[in-house]
C-alpha cells in the first residue's frame, strides 16, 4: 500500500512537471495611444488578471518606469506617459497613491532626472492627472540603500535607489525593445534602473560575462518581487535598441503578476526564442521561468494577431545560448564568438561630440580626441569589455554595433 501512495505521489509529480505552467499573461491588442483605445486595452489586460487585487486604499504604490533616457515619448524608448496616466488612474480610483520613478544611465540627481521625467512626457502627464500633487507624483528621493539578498546568483551585495524602500508594492511598467548586449528589454531587464546610474558601469565592469549580467536582472526580480508587471508593447523599438532603434508597431499591452513568463509572450511576439533572451534563459535555468511560450497561459488576444515577426534585432545578439555541454557545446560557443565577434564603432558623421559614451564607459576605454564638430571618441580596444553602454546611452545613435563579414552574413540568413 506504502508502495503504491509513492509510485502516485511520483506519477502525480512528474505529470504536474511535465505540464508545468508559468505564469498568466493578458495581451490585449491596442493600435494606438489614443485615451480611449488605451483605456480600454489596459484596463482589459489588467482586469482580466485580476492584476489590482493587491491595492488597499491609502496604500502607496510605487511604478518602476522605463525612463532609458531624456527621449521624448515618439522615440519609443520609454513607457508612454498615456499608458501611465491610465494606470494612475486606475491606482487613485481604488484609494492607492502613486510614485512614478527610474533611475536611468548618468546621475541619479533632480537636475538630470527632472529632464528625464520632462522629455519622456511625465510631468505634463502627472501636472494635468493630479495638479494638486497630493495623489501621483514623480520620484524626488535620491537617497540610496543597501541590499542584501543571499540567494542571489550574481549579486549577494548591492545598492538601490532608496525610493523603492518606501512604497508598499512596486509595479514594472517596461517597454518592448530590442537591446544590444541582452537581445531584448522588457520586464525583467526593467529592474535594472533600481540600480542607481552611476553604478551600472561598475557592475557591467564586474559582470562583464553575458549569463552573469543576466543573473543580475533575474535576482533583482526576485528581490524586489514587483506585484504586478505591465508592458508597453504598442509601439516597440526594433533594431539598435534600446535607445538607438527604430520605432516599430507591435499593437499590444500586456500584464502578468510574474515577469518570466510575460518576456517569453513578448519575445515570441516579436520573432525572438528562449535562446535569443539572455534574461531568459538565466530564468530558465533557475528553474524560474519557462524554456518555451508553451507553458505560458495566455489569456485575451491570441500572440497571432499581434506577433510582428520580422521585427529586426539588436545586431549584437541573435543567439545566446549559455547551454551546451562537452566537445559540442564548445565548438558551439567557438563558432558564435567568431560569428558575433561585435565591437563598438563610432559613426563620424553622425557623433556630435557630446562625450556621452566617455562619461559612461565602465572600462574607461575611451577617450575623445580631435575632429568631427567637438570632438570624436576613440576606443582602446584593449581595454573594452563590449558592455555596449557607449551604444546604449549615445543620444544620436552614432554608436553603432560593429560586425565582421561572418555576422554580416549570419544576419544576413537571420532576417530573410
Ligand atoms: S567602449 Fe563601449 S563597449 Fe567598450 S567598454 Fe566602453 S562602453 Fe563598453
Ligand atoms: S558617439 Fe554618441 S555619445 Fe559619443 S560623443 Fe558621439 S554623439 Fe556623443
Amino acid at each position: 500500500m506504502k508502495k503504491f501512495a509513492l509510485w502516485a505521489k511520483l506519477l502525480i509529480a512528474s505529470d504536474k512537471d511535465s505540464n508545468r505552467m508559468f505564469d498568466v499573461v493578458s495581451v490585449e491588442k491596442c493600435s494606438s495611444y489614443s485615451y480611449e483605445e488605451v483605456k480600454g486595452a489596459l484596463d482589459k489586460a489588467l482586469d482580466e488578471i485580476d492584476a489590482l487585487s493587491f491595492v488597499k486604499p491609502g496604500m502607496k504604490v510605487g511604478i518602476k518606469a522605463n525612463l532609458v533616457s531624456a527621449m521624448a515619448p515618439e522615440k519609443s524608448a520609454t513607457t508612454h506617459p498615456m499608458l501611465m496616466k491610465r494606470l494612475c488612474e486606475r491606482l487613485m480610483e481604488l484609494g492607492a497613491s502613486v510614485v512614478i520613478g527610474d533611475s536611468p544611465g548618468g546621475l541619479y540627481t533632480p537636475m538630470f532626472l527632472n529632464n528625464v521625467y520632462k522629455t519622456c512626457g511625465l510631468e505634463e502627464m502627472v501636472k494635468e492627472l493630479d495638479p494638486s500633487g497630493e495623489k501621483v507624483t514623480l520620484n524626488q528621493d535620491y537617497s540610496i540603500s543597501n541590499g542584501e539578498f543571499m540567494e542571489a546568483v550574481s549579486i549577494k551585495t548591492f545598492i538601490y535607489t532608496g525610493w523603492l524602500d518606501k512604497v508598499d508594492a512596486i509595479i514594472n511598467f517596461s517597454k518592448l525593445k530590442t537591446h544590444a548586449m541582452m537581445g531584448m528589454s522588457c520586464a525583467v531587464k526593467n529592474m535594472f534602473g533600481t540600480i542607481p546610474g552611476a553604478t551600472k558601469p561598475e557592475y557591467h565592469m564586474r559582470f562583464p560575462e553575458e549569463k552573469a549580467f543576466a543573473n543580475i536582472m533575474v535576482d533583482l526580480n526576485e528581490f524586489f518581487k514587483p506585484v504586478l508587471y505591465v508592458v508597453d508593447a504598442i509601439d516597440g523599438m526594433e533594431g539598435n535598441g534600446p535607445t538607438a532603434g527604430e520605432k516599430r508597431h507591435i499593437g499590444a499591452v500586456l500584464a502578468s503578476k510574474k515577469p518570466y513568463g510575460l518576456d517569453m509572450v513578448c519575445a515570441e511576439l516579436i520573432g525572438m526564442g528562449y535562446s535569443d533572451v539572455g534574461t531568459l534563459v538565466a530564468a530558465g535555468e533557475r528553474n524560474l521561468g519557462p524554456k518555451s511560450v508553451s507553458e505560458v497561459e495566455v489569456v485575451g488576444s491570441s500572440l497571432a494577431e499581434v506577433k510582428v515577426p520580422d521585427f529586426k534585432r539588436a545586431t549584437i545578439h541573435q543567439s545566446i545560448t549559455f547551454e551546451g555541454k562537452g566537445i559540442k557545446g564548445a565548438i558551439a560557443s567557438i563558432g558564435i564568438k567568431l560569428v558575433y565577434n561585435t565591437k563598438p564603432m563610432v559613426k563620424a558623421s553622425e557623433c556630435v561630440g557630446c562625450k556621452k559614451c566617455y562619461e559612461t564607459c565602465p572600462a574607461h576605454a575611451i577617450t575623445m580626441v580631435a575632429g568631427g564638430k567637438n570632438g570624436l571618441p576613440q576606443i582602446d580596444r584593449s581595454k573594452c569589455i563590449k558592455c555596449f553602454c557607449c551604444q546604449e546611452f549615445c543620444p544620436k545613435g552614432a554608436m553603432k554595433v560593429h560586425y565582421n563579414l561572418l555576422g554580416k552574413f549570419a544576419n544576413r540568413i537571420n532576417h530573410v
